[in-house]
């Protein structure tokens, strides 16, 4: 057997390694794995951002709190100050009342806020509880499925060796820059090879010259111009 068809021998059984490589892939069990890890990935995503958002409230809830501890005292001193030393005109009563309702302003402001931030941080924790169910469901159904994904995978795993194993006998004979040629072309054409079939490439169903024809039927090596398939005659 000529090398082209030691290679097309050889097709025969990469092209089995190549499906049942794929059918391993496409599994509908791994593929519902990959998602539950996805969930449960994106769940702990969620709540790395949520610690941090809680985080960031109690600072500012602590910054308030210095906020509102300080407005407080502005307004002591201002009714201590009014006290020992009231306004003696309407111009001073009028600066007075006018502070104390910017420090009034701001502490209904700053209140405002802490009430918010209160609900906000309520919100966070149910939000964080569900998030944590959510990620423990993902990770037991993970679980769970691994199992069965498991004995499946050793299965198809020792299903897989021994087509490899055929593979690896058949590759045996073929020379080094056959096997080159043909990995080459299985970078953008699968499989490799085709088959002429009149003047037809098999591979992509057009049509070639006739000197093409006459070339494979000499036995050369020639691609097809089309696909870039070798093309062999069987
Ligand atoms: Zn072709």
């Amino acid at each position: 057997m000529d090398q082209l068809h030691l290679l097309w021998e050889f097709q025969k059984a990469d092209v089995e390694v190549d499906k049942l490589e794929a059918s391993i892939r496409r599994s509908p069990v791994r593929q519902k794995l990959v998602k539950y890890k996805d969930l449960y990935t994106e769940q702990q995503t969620a709540m790395k951002r949520m610690e941090s958002e809680v985080s960031a409230m109690q600072d500012r809830l602590e910054a308030l709190k210095d906020a509102l501890k300080m407005t407080n005292e502005q307004l002591h001193n201002l009714h201590a100050k009014m006290e020992s030393d009231p306004p003696k005109n309407s111009a001073e009563v009028q600066q007075f009342m006018n502070d104390a309702k910017r420090f009034q302003n701001n502490l209904t402001a700053y209140e405002q806020e802490v009430k918010r931030i209160r609900k906000d941080a309520g919100d966070r924790e149910r939000q964080q509880h569900d998030v944590r169910v959510r990620a423990a469901k993902a990770k037991s159904e993970f679980e769970k499925l691994k199992l069965v994904y498991d004995d499946e995978k050793h299965e198809k795993d020792s299903e897989l060796d021994s087509l490899r194993a055929a593979a690896a006998e058949k590759a045996k004979p073929i020379e080094k820059e056959f096997m080159e040629r043909y990995k080459e072309i299985k970078r953008h054409s699968v499989p490799p090879l085709a088959m002429l079939n009149g003047d037809q490439c098999q591979g992509c169903n057009m049509s070639l010259p006739s000197s093409v024809v006459r070339k494979v039927k000499a036995g050369e090596l020639v691609e097809c111009e089309t696909c870039g398939r070798l093309l062999i005659i069987v």
